[in-house]
């Protein structure tokens, strides 16, 4: 369940996928759900498009209706098809960037570093708001080689950084960029996930010291 300016809603999150693509559908509290069942096709109309994280979900609306169609050639199965993984690579340089976003609209809020402001109106939506509470979002760009000396270049977004941050328990260093810098290049090794060019996991191998 999730609280909405209409009241508790339910969310129902379904993968949806076409001959070229998948993107994640968020069912809300429709009857569009009870209609769904795996492995069939679908129209589905009066979509709209929503980005949280970098990440494009669909959403039902009121107006939204499902009608079963005939079964379509070449499904795109994306978890099997475009995922590619990259190990043991070596960091040689990153840079990563934060940027505040407005807690009521998400909008980006571009903010000198002012020890003096303590509070801050967001330009987009006009609601004031304390600065250390506003939303950190983080992008880092990565430089890797591999064993072999070939040279990756990725672009990690905030949903990607911050998984890696919580399963490395350092979630704290999301409002410390130059000491996440410092995290990774310390942890030098890692094992890369990417899904269509696009990075999905970042995980540090861990040596293990032989006997
Ligand atoms: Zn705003």
């Amino acid at each position: 369940m999730v609280d909405t300016k209409y009241g508790q809603r339910k969310v129902t999150n379904i993968t949806l996928a076409d001959a070229s693509d998948g993107i994640d559908l968020q069912a809300w509290g429709s009857p569009v759900k009870e209609q769904l069942q795996e492995e069939n096709c679908y129209r589905i109309t009066d979509l709209i498009v929503k980005v949280y994280d970098d990440k494009k979900y669909l959403n039902t609306t009121s107006n939204s209706r499902v009608t079963a169609i005939p079964d379509m050639p070449d499904i795109v199965n994306k978890t099997v098809e475009t995922r590619e993984t990259f190990k043991n690579m070596t960091v040689t340089s990153i840079q990563i960037t934060s940027k505040r976003s407005c807690s009521v609209c998400s909008k980006a809020i571009e903010t000198e570093p002012n020890e003096n402001l303590i509070t801050i109106r967001c330009l987009s939506c006009n609601f004031k708001q304390k600065i250390q509470d506003l939303p950190v979002k983080v992008q880092a760009t990565i430089y890797l080689n591999s064993e072999e000396g070939v040279q990756k270049k990725i672009q990690a977004n905030n949903h990607v950084l911050t998984n890696f941050l919580k399963t490395n328990d350092k979630l704290h260093l999301i409002r410390n960029t130059d000491a996440f810098e410092d995290f990774i290049i310390g942890q030098s090794v890692f094992d890369l996930l990417l899904d269509s060019g696009n990075l999905i996991s970042i995980e540090p191998v861990i040596r293990m010291s032989s006997v």
